[in-house]
């Protein structure tokens, strides 16, 4: 058998390499080099969370190195402040400028983002350029080196050290965030922010959070370059470099960490090479490099979307995290407001939502009780699914009123929502592809938990973690799922999707659960299996509200049903009595079902 160290050994080998590297006859060229690239990885990092992970693109990443490099540069020349302390007045500048543009910006969707980013990067290169205090074009001269224990890391073999220091602890930190708790919110917020909000995840805050974090990672860098330098000015920090870390982050792989070190490395040692070949070849001084960047670019775009990273990944070993659930402590069960009191659990009164013209939802009353199922019925398109979309805070209501347990709740967020202990599937699967079922799953217990950024990244949360997992594996065990844990999502079935929607549902420890179609798309053994769960928690005291088409499920379990057509209550009865109304068969004659 070959021999096939682990993705750990392997790990832990690249950073003894690493540590070695200085001590042996390299030339100077290459330990340059390996400064550079760290320097630039670790700025990379950032976008990686915040545009690879979490969808938000930024242009001003070098903007906020700069503001950590001339933070430090300002400080140590002028006020005689040691390099040690100013560590932290570059990351404090900098955490302080990315919660004020955070703050102003990230509410904004689409293009917004990246052009404020703009807007933020060009003001800073502006100022740095400009500002009297800090050195105009020329920049500030003189800064002193850093030193340690009383030397002097003049040389770039000795500024190697705290360099990769700082980017592996960082790429560490990175990996632990994205395998938490936090991590789970983070990846949600590239693409399923409805569904996180409706799990109780605050996703606004995540966003400011990564952006804080990647303006973080660029002050260290900019820290360590100004001392690396010993001398800066505005020119590495311009738009050109916005431009080129981002360019890194995706030729690496956006969203790997790995691919922050493969893509600053590519680009480093591709523009060295350049600037030595294409002067020969081309018989100019100019910056031809630009175009061959241009067309590297375009070429990555087109034959590999996903970056380098991903190609050098398919041949590692695969990446076997170890899952150990044994002895995690239960989860605490979600306080729900809800759950306590008597009278009906939810109360619709008269609820109303128009889409323009159209009355999708008109005037609609109902209730549902403590323990009991309520099915949602109609022919597509009557309104159901704007119902439960109103019930829970995806929708604002037109006019009406929503109480659970006694308490208004139209025009809370989903977030709040979920909070008093309502919790839901949607007829269109909302989840995180990439990220195993297991994790989906516990994406639900968000509520449950209280784990942050800085825990996870120090990996301190392990036990809170274990829980979650093992919570995690109790619903999707109590659904039928407990084989598929380990599955990306997005490989699964639709019909398994949707069983997946229902664990993450549950492990929101809901007193009120609304499901949207949850038998669709399953065989006829998993209905009654789906069946079985649900009376089950009606057992327990969870109240139920189901929109399904299968009339055959519906009639089985429900205890009351309620029949909409066209946006408006047709009637509402027990099975029986739906089952027997003329008015609800001419609705669906014709229709399907
Ligand atoms: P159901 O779930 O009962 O099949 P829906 O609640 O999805 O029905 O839709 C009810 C009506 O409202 C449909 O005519 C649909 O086209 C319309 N509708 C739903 N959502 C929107 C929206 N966001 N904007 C405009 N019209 C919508
Ligand atoms: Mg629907």
């Amino acid at each position: 058998m070959a021999f096939a160290p682990s993705r750990r050994a392997l790990a832990v080998g690249a950073v003894v390499l690493l540590a070695l590297l200085p001590q042996l006859p390299l030339p100077d060229f290459w330990i340059t080099q390996l400064d550079a690239i760290g320097l630039t990885a670790l700025a990379v990092l950032g976008l990686v969370l915040l545009t690879g992970v979490g969808g938000l693109t930024s242009f001003g990443q070098a903007a906020f190195v700069g503001v950590g490099a001339y933070t430090s540069a300002l400080l140590t020349t002028r006020y005689g402040v040691s390099p040690w302390l100013t560590l932290f007045a570059s990351v404090a500048v900098a955490v302080a400028a990315a919660l004020l543009l955070g703050w102003l910006t990230l509410r904004m969707s689409g293009h917004y983002l990246p052009l404020a980013t703009i807007a933020w990067g060009l003001v800073a290169y502006y100022l740095m350029g400009n500002v009297e205090a800090l050195g105009k074009y020329d920049g500030l001269l003189g800064i002193p080196p850093l030193s340690l224990f009383g030397v002097e890391l003049r040389d770039n073999r000795s500024l190697y050290y705290p360099i990769w220091t700082l980017a592996l602890l960082a790429a560490w930190g990175v990996v632990n965030l994205l395998d938490s708790r936090p991590g789970r919110a983070i990846r949600a917020l590239k693409g399923a922010t409805t569904m996180a909000e409706a799990m109780g995840v605050p996703t606004f805050r995540y966003k400011v959070a990564i952006f804080v974090l990647a303006a973080v990672f660029a002050a260290l860098s900019g820290w360590l370059f100004a001392h690396f330098q010993r001398t800066v000015n505005p020119s590495p920090f311009g738009m050109h470099m916005g431009i080129e870390y981002l360019f890194m982050a995706v030729l690496g792989g956006v969203g790997e960490v790995g691919g922050a070190f493969v893509g600053a490395a590519a680009v480093r040692l591709l523009e060295d090479r350049l600037q030595v070949w294409l002067p020969s070849l081309l018989g100019t001084g100019g910056s031809a490099e630009i175009v061959v960047f241009g067309a590297v670019i375009i070429a990555m775009l087109r034959f590999a979307p996903q970056g380098l990273w991903p190609m050098l990944a398919a041949r590692l070993p695969a990446a076997t995290r170890p899952r150990d659930r044994d002895g995690a402590a239960p989860l605490a069960r979600h306080a729900a407001p809800a759950a306590a009191g008597s009278g009906p659990l939810l109360d619709v009164k008269a609820i109303r939502k128009q889409f323009g013209g159209l009355v999708a939802v008109n005037d609609v009353s109902f209730s549902v009780g403590r323990g009991e199922i309520v099915g949602l019925i109609g022919p597509n398109g009557a309104g159901k699914s704007t119902t439960f979309n109103l019930l829970t805070g995806v929708l604002f209501a037109s006019g009406g009123e929503v109480r659970l347990a006694g308490r208004r709740i139209d025009g809370l967020s989903s977030r709040a929502i979920a909070a008093l202990g309502v919790s839901r599937s949607f007829q269109h699967v909302k989840m995180i592809p990439g990220m195993t079922v297991l994790e989906n799953v516990a994406l639900g217990g968000h509520l449950r938990s209280g784990g942050g950024i800085v825990r996870a990244m120090l990996r301190l949360d392990r036990a809170e973690e274990r829980s979650l997992l093992a919570e995690a594996g109790r619903q999707l065990d109590r659904i039928g799922m407990a084989a598929l844990a380990g599955e990306p999502a997005g490989n699964l079935a639709l019909g398994q999707q949707r069983l997946m929607e229902i664990a993450r549902a549950l492990m929101t420890d809901p007193a009120l659960l609304l499901l949207d179609e949850p038998a669709a798309g399953l065989r006829h053994q998993e209905k009654q299996a789906l069946g079985r769960v649900l009376a089950q928690l009606r057992g327990e005291g969870m109240s139920l509200l189901l929109v399904e088409h299968d009339m055959d499920f519906v009639m089985g379990l429900t205890d009351r049903i309620v029949v909409m057509e066209f946006g408006t209550r047709l009637i509402e009865g027990t099975p029986a009595e739906v089952r027997a109304s003329p008015a609800v068969r001419a609705a669906y004659l014709g229709t399907e079902h």
